[in-house]
């Protein structure tokens, strides 16, 4: 699909009004508007497509801002800071736009229903959005992907890595939360894995200078 900027714009805002109006999920509490803010970088211009699980009770479904707001929100930003990627050079989504709570109001994970629901937004962000490398933060955001495009990656064989998806540079990495800091993924891990985003924009950039 060839468009104008200012065309993907009104694309991308006619999508976040009809993400705003699904009630697909009859569980989910409204996060979905923090995920498709115009605060989240411009979904037209980003070289670059972080998809994480869904909008965490105290980060993005309270703040309105994507992995802002809570600890997971500080460690990303400290991950993008270490190789000097602004947020307005990235766009950040979820494999589900609303926060999966329990009834106790407390975060749980998305089922599976809840991603299939939410898999054909995710479908029209990439197609829309268009970015040359795109990122997943944690297993079910990995997973969700293969929605989109088949793939049989798994994030223990696959983090930090540059790999082909879909016609673009996958990196999977962990989600940027304490408790996988904790238990799965050590800090200089995570700082290495961050490395390879580097590797695929500078990919990317050197692909795109010359075609
Ligand atoms: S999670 Fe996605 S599919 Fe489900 S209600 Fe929210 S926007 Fe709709």
């Amino acid at each position: 699909m060839t468009t104008t900027l200012a065309h993907r714009r009104e694309l991308f805002a006619a999508l976040a009004q009809e993400a705003a109006a699904c009630r697909r999920c009859e569980a989910a509490s409204c996060g979905r508007r923090a995920v498709l803010s115009e605060r989240n970088g411009d979904a037209a211009a980003a070289r670059v497509l972080f998809v994480g699980e869904a909008p965490g009770r105290q980060g993005g479904d309270r703040t309105r801002v994507p992995f802002s707001g809570d600890q997971s929100g500080r460690n990303f930003q400290r991950y993008l800071d270490s190789i000097n990627l602004a947020r307005a050079e990235i766009f950040i989504t979820n494999a589900v736009l609303c926060n999966p709570r329990k009834s106790s109001g407390a975060n749980r994970k998305p089922t599976a229903r809840e991603i299939a629901n939410c898999s054909e937004f995710l479908r029209r962000q990439i197609a829309l959005v268009d970015p040359p490398v795109v990122v997943t933060l944690g297993a079910v955001a990995l997973a969700a992907l293969s929605s989109v495009a088949y793939h049989e990656f798994t994030l223990k064989d696959s983090a930090g890595r540059v790999l082909r998806w879909g016609g673009r540079l996958l990196v999977p990495l962990y989600h940027p939360s304490p408790q996988v800091l904790a238990s799965h993924r050590r800090e200089d891990a995570q700082l290495g894995d961050y490395r390879a985003v580097a590797r695929a924009l500078r990919r990317a950039r050197q692909a795109n200078e010359t075609t």
